[in-house]
C-alpha cells in the first residue's frame, strides 16, 4: 500500500496499485496478460496491455526474474513474441530470463520509455543459450516505466490513429468490413480520387509478431496517398484498397502467429473457415467485379501482401505464370533494384505454391498478379522507410504506364473454393 501511495504521489498509477494484485494474476493463456509483483514490492513486471505476452513470471532473487513466453497454440512457426512492462522504485536494474516454451528465442529487445516511441537494444541481452532456449536481458531502471517487447508495439489504436491521419485527406476513405471472432471491427481504407477505378488491394497484419512489415505497408500507403505527381497519376486512374491489420485478435493478445480460434489466417485462404478471412476476401472480390460484357468494369490489377521475415525478400509467383499485368513483376523488382543500386532486391518466386496462402489463392484463382512483401525483423527502419516508400512510387510508374482497358485480357473464372495448387 505504501508503494502505491508513492506512486500516486509521483502522479503515476501503476495497473497493480490495485491491493488485491498480490503476486500473479493469470487469467489465462489468451487474456491480456498477467501482473507480477516481486516479494519486496520494489518491482512489478506486467504484461496487462495491447500486444502484451508473458505467460508466467517467477522470482529467482531480489533483481533476477524468469518469464516463461509460450505460444497460442502447440506446433507454431517459431516467431516467439514476448512484451512486458517493468516498473520499479529504487532499483538499478534487473535482470530477467526469457524462457521460451515451443520455440525459441528469435527478436532481440526494443525498449520504450512511453509505449509508443521504441529504440532497437540488442546489447540487453547479456547471456543466450546456444540453441535459444533462453536468454538472458539485464535492463537499467530508473524509477519510470519501461516497456521491452520483441519489435515495436504498433496496436489496434496506433493502427486507428494512423488511418485517422490518412483519412483526413479528401481522397482517403475509411470503413469496416467486418469483425474478428472476438469483434474488433476489420478497417478498410480506399485512396483513389476515379470514379471507375482499377484496384491495388494492399493486406498486412495476418501475422501478430511481423512488425516490420507493418512499418514498410504504412510507408507504403502513405506514398499511395502523398501529394507527388506520380501519386495523384495513379490515383486519378487506381484505388488502392487496404486492410492494414488482418488479425487485430492476435495482435492484442501477443499471438505468435494465429488468430484467436488459433488458425494461422495465410493458410486458411482455401477454404476461409475464419470471419477475418472472409471478410477480405469479399472485399477482394468486389474488387474484381464485371459489371456488364463489355469489360469495362472494375479491374483488380495488383494483390500485394505485407509480411516479416529474416530478410527483406519479395515471395512472388513463378516467372512464366500467365497473370495480368504481364511481367509486372519481373519490371517491378527490377525497377527497384535500380532505384536503389546498393540495396540486395531478394526475390523467391513460388514460396509455399502448395499452401494456402493469401498469394498462391489471388494468383491461382482471380489470375492476377500476387506478392508477399517480406520485410527482415531487424531491417534498419530508416531503410525500411526508403525501400517501401521507392518500392511504392515505381509500383505506380509501372500501373499508370499500363495500356487502358480495351486491351485487358479475358478474366480468370472465380470458384471460390478453388485449391490453391497454384
Ligand atoms: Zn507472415
Amino acid at each position: 500500500m505504501a508503494l502505491a501511495a508513492l506512486f500516486t504521489f509521483l502522479g503515476y498509477q501503476p495497473l497493480w496499485a490495485d491491493p488485491s494484485s498480490k503476486r500473479v494474476r493469470n487469467a489465462g493463456i489468451d487474456s491480456t496478460g498477467t501482473t507480477f509483483v516481486s516479494s519486496n514490492a520494489n518491482i512489478s513486471i506486467t504484461s496487462e496491455f495491447p500486444g502484451g505476452r508473458m505467460n508466467r513470471c517467477d522470482q529467482i532473487s531480489d533483481q533476477k526474474f524468469s518469464i516463461t513466453i509460450k505460444p497460442e497454440r502447440n506446433r507454431i512457426n517459431d516467431s516467439a513474441w514476448y512484451a512486458f512492462r517493468v516498473d520499479s522504485i529504487d532499483q538499478d536494474e534487473v535482470t530477467i530470463r526469457l524462457n521460451y516454451v515451443g520455440g525459441t528465442h528469435r527478436y532481440d529487445p526494443k525498449v520504450s520509455r512511453d509505449g509508443k516511441t521504441w529504440k532497437a537494444t540488442p546489447e540487453l541481452v547479456t547471456r543466450r543459450h546456444p540453441l535459444g532456449r533462453e536468454v538472458e536481458l539485464t535492463i537499467p531502471l530508473d524509477g519510470k516505466p519501461i516497456w521491452v517487447a520483441g519489435q515495436e508495439l504498433l496496436d489496434d489504436s496506433a493502427l486507428e490513429d494512423w488511418t485517422q491521419q490518412l483519412s483526413e485527406r479528401a481522397h482517403v476513405q475509411r470503413s469496416v468490413i467486418g469483425e474478428s471472432v472476438q469483434g474488433r471491427p476489420l478497417h478498410r481504407i480506399d485512396i483513389t480520387e476515379s470514379e471507375n477505378p482499377d484496384y491495388v488491394f494492399i493486406i498486412a497484419r495476418q501475422h501478430p509478431p511481423e512488425v516490420s512489415g507493418a512499418i514498410g505497408m504504412m510507408h507504403f500507403v502513405e506514398a499511395i496517398a502523398s501529394d507527388t505527381e506520380i501519386s495523384k497519376q495513379f490515383r486519378n486512374r487506381y484505388s488502392a484498397v487496404v486492410v492494414p491489420m488482418v488479425n487485430p485478435d492476435g495482435v492484442a493478445h501477443g499471438h505468435w502467429r494465429c488468430n484467436a480460434n488459433g488458425v494461422d489466417l495465410n493458410r486458411d485462404w482455401a477454404h476461409f473457415t475464419q470471419p477475418e478471412t472472409r471478410a477480405v476476401v469479399d472485399q477482394l472480390l468486389k474488387c474484381r467485379k464485371v459489371q456488364d460484357n463489355s469489360d469495362a468494369g472494375q479491374r483488380l490489377s495488383l494483390f500485394i501482401d505485407f509480411h516479416s521475415t529474416f530478410d527483406d525478400v519479395f515471395y512472388t509467383n513463378p516467372q512464366k505464370s500467365d497473370l495480368y499485368p504481364t511481367g509486372f513483376t519481373e519490371n517491378w523488382l527490377g525497377a527497384i533494384q535500380g532505384r536503389f543500386p546498393k540495396y540486395a532486391v531478394q526475390q523467391v518466386e513460388n514460396h509455399n505454391a502448395d499452401r494456402s496462402t493469401s498469394k498462391a489463392w489471388v494468383a491461382g484463382t482471380l489470375g492476377v498478379t500476387a506478392i508477399t512483401y517480406e520485410f527482415g525483423d531487424e531491417t534498419d527502419r530508416k531503410t525500411i522507410r526508403s525501400v517501401a516508400t521507392g518500392a511504392a512510387e515505381e509500383m505506380m510508374r509501372l500501373l499508370v504506364d499500363l495500356p487502358t482497358e480495351t486491351s485487358k485480357p479475358e478474366r480468370v473464372a472465380v470458384k471460390a473454393n478453388a485449391p490453391a495448387n497454384f
